[in-house]
């Protein structure tokens, strides 16, 4: 049996659509739990306490890193991002499939200290598109949309470090295709030698 959850880290560059494929796929896959992040940032408009993100000065947040309160942490656009420990060590325990939307920064430190985490790159169809979404979503300054498309280039070369990449040019298919890389990643034998033995022990009685 299957006793620990999976941990899932999904990045892309800013405006690709991130946050509503992983929605999409918290209301398809039940067994996926999203980890709240803390940031420095200032709340976005509609953005709430505890449910986007814990939103903490950086007096706070320098405290928690030195409390070891993160599983990672990462100075994103000027903020600070952490994912908590103890909220995702406890939901693996329980089973949960734990779902973590961080940048590159952050997932090449999962990808250190847990190995065993799906990494998976969500990449725009170009990066016109990407920008015409950004303008869009209208949370950005000039100044801010000339930076994070400065950087646009480089974040999507950082593909070439996860387990898969998903194209957000339809988002039904795009979430499905997440669906789909989760559930091979449930049949993977490495995470199923419990199960093996299992039935293996039963015998033929
Ligand atoms: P935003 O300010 O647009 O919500 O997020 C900016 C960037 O920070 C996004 O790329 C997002 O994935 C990333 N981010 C959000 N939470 C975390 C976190 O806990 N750790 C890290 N490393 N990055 C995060």
């Amino acid at each position: 049996m299957q006793t620990k959850g999976m941990l899932i880290v999904i990045s892309g560059p800013s405006g690709v659509g991130k946050g509503t494929l992983c929605n999409l796929l918290l209301k398809r896959k039940k067994n996926i739990i999203l980890s709240v992040s803390t940031t420095t940032r200032l709340p976005r408009d509609g953005e709430i306490n505890g449910k986007n993100y814990f939103f903490v000065s950086k007096k706070d947040f320098e405290s928690m890193i030195k409390e070891n309160q993160f599983l990672e942490w990462a100075k994103v656009y000027n903020n600070y991002y952490g994912t908590p420990r103890e909220f995702v060590n406890k939901n693996l325990e329980k089973g949960k499939d734990v779902l973590l939307e961080i940048d590159i920064q952050g997932a090449k430190q999962v990808k250190h200290n847990c190995p065993q985490a799906i990494f998976i790159f969500i990449m725009p169809p170009s990066i016109a598109e990407l920008e015409t979404r950004i303008k869009k979503r209208g949370t950005e300054t000039q100044t801010s949309l000339e930076v994070r498309m400065g950087n646009t280039v480089n974040e999507l070369k950082a593909a070439y470090m996860y387990d898969y990449i998903v194209i957000n040019d339809d988002i039904e298919r795009a979430v499905t295709e997440l669906c789909s890389i989760i559930s091979a990643e449930k049949c993977r034998t490495s995470r199923n030698k419990d199960t093996i033995e299992d039935i293996i022990k039963k015998g033929v009685y």
